[in-house]
């Protein structure tokens, strides 16, 4: 597979990675240091003058974190990128350091928690507003469009019901009006989706998920043209000090050795799940992009090369006690936010419902997000179906 004109193995495995400045070790050091050294008056004062130039002090560039962040923007096919601590660090730095008081985003409907939050909670404080759309349909976004528009937020898919944007249409109205677009692609992660190569100025991704893949770090990626990258990393990176440390880069660096592999077992195991759930009588329905009975199919096909091993599906009970029963019978699949790990996981929508406003009449309340890990899938299946029959 080519990225960026250049081997997907060759920037897992090669790029960015000096080994004869390390003894010829394969893995890359830890470079644990908070400062770096000069020997030079002028050297100093060039370093203050652009930090984005060289080594000066780790909350900045860090030589780790480097080798990290340049096989990031290879995968990205992007100029360069930053690497933020976790995936929300990466998403308020990328848009806060393209608003000011007065502007206005528009985002799809329920974008990640904290980017919500964000838009929400924080920007108002500095009188920067948000509009909502449904971003399935190319004409809302051409329609919430107003003077003061700055930036539009997309997500695709979306990380529990999986709606769509056209990536590349909504790319080509935002430069038509001059407006920035910032895309989370934690969803597919580059190895199944390009949004630098479809049109989009930023594509951030949680490398928490499948990045890191072992459940045991956080980290996350901002990429797009080097300029945008430095004007972030001389306001918000530096700022607000949410750049990734050199471990946790290391950890990542690691996870990227697997990268593929992982994801194709993920997604080939997610197949046979999906087609599990679909014919059984508890379970309504499933939503995942690359099954036939997703709404929007076609546009899945077109624009993402893979789904990886996240998807919903639907209870058909009109009770909560159900639900919360069947979750809690399950044996070997756990219970946790989050996915991308080794690890087999659900997550009821309803948990996040008092029960007395359960509805079952709303499909959305019936939800179970599942995430398929690494784990052999008929041991999956046979707990599913263990925990099915309890309800
Ligand atoms: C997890 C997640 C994030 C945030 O990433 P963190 O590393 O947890 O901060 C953002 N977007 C999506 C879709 C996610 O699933």
């Amino acid at each position: 597979m080519k990225m960026n004109n250049m081997d997907i193995s060759q920037i897992i495995n090669e790029l960015a990675e000096d080994r004869e400045n390390y003894f010829n070790a394969v893995s890359p050091p830890i470079i644990q240091t908070s400062n770096f050294v000069f020997k030079k008056v002028d050297d100093l004062g060039k370093a203050f003058e652009d930090e984005m130039g060289g080594y000066l002090y780790s909350r900045g560039l860090n030589p780790t974190v480097d080798i990290l962040r340049k096989k990031l923007a290879a995968l990205d096919g992007a100029e360069d990128c930053l690497v933020f601590n976790n995936g929300a660090a990466a998403i308020f730095a990328g848009v806060f350091a393209n608003v000011k008081s007065g502007d206005h985003i528009v985002s799809v409907k329920a974008p990640y928690t904290w980017a919500q939050k964000m838009f929400d909670v924080v920007l108002p404080r500095f009188g920067i507003t948000t509009t909502y759309i449904d971003g399935t349909q190319i004409d809302n976004w051409k329609n919430a469009a107003r003077s003061n528009t700055v930036l539009y937020y997309l997500e695709s898919p979306n990380s529990w019901d999986f709606a769509l944007q056209d990536i590349k249409a909504v790319g080509a109205l935002a430069r038509s009006k001059n407006i920035i677009t910032l895309i989370d692609n934690s969803y597919c992660s580059p190895i199944y989706q390009r949004p630098i190569e479809m049109g989009m100025d930023m594509a951030m991704q949680t490398a928490t998920k499948y990045i890191g893949g072992h459940s045991d770090t956080l980290g996350g990626v901002l990429s797009g043209t080097h300029a945008m990258m430095k004007k972030i990393f001389d306001s918000e990176y530096l700022n607000i000090g949410s750049g990734i440390q050199p471990f946790n880069a290391w950890l990542l660096i690691r996870g990227l050795r697997t990268l593929p592999v992982r994801l194709h077992r993920i997604s080939q195991s997610a197949i046979e799940v999906v087609n599990f759930l679909k014919q059984h009588p508890k379970i309504e329905g499933v939503l995942f992009p690359l099954d036939e009975t997703f709404p929007q199919y076609e546009l899945a096909q077109q624009q993402m090369k893979g789904a990886g091993g996240l998807f919903t599906f639907v209870m058909n009970t009109d009770k909560m006690e159900s639900i919360v029963k069947f979750c809690e019978s399950l044996q070997h699949i756990m219970m946790a936010v989050s996915w991308g790990g080794h690890e087999s996981l659900v997550i009821p929508k309803c948990a996040g419902i008092h029960p007395k406003d359960f509805d079952p009449a709303n499909k959305e309340h019936r939800y179970v997000r599942m995430y398929v890990g690494l784990e052999d899938p008929s041991y999956i299946i046979a707990d599913l179906e263990v925990a099915l029959r309890e309800i």
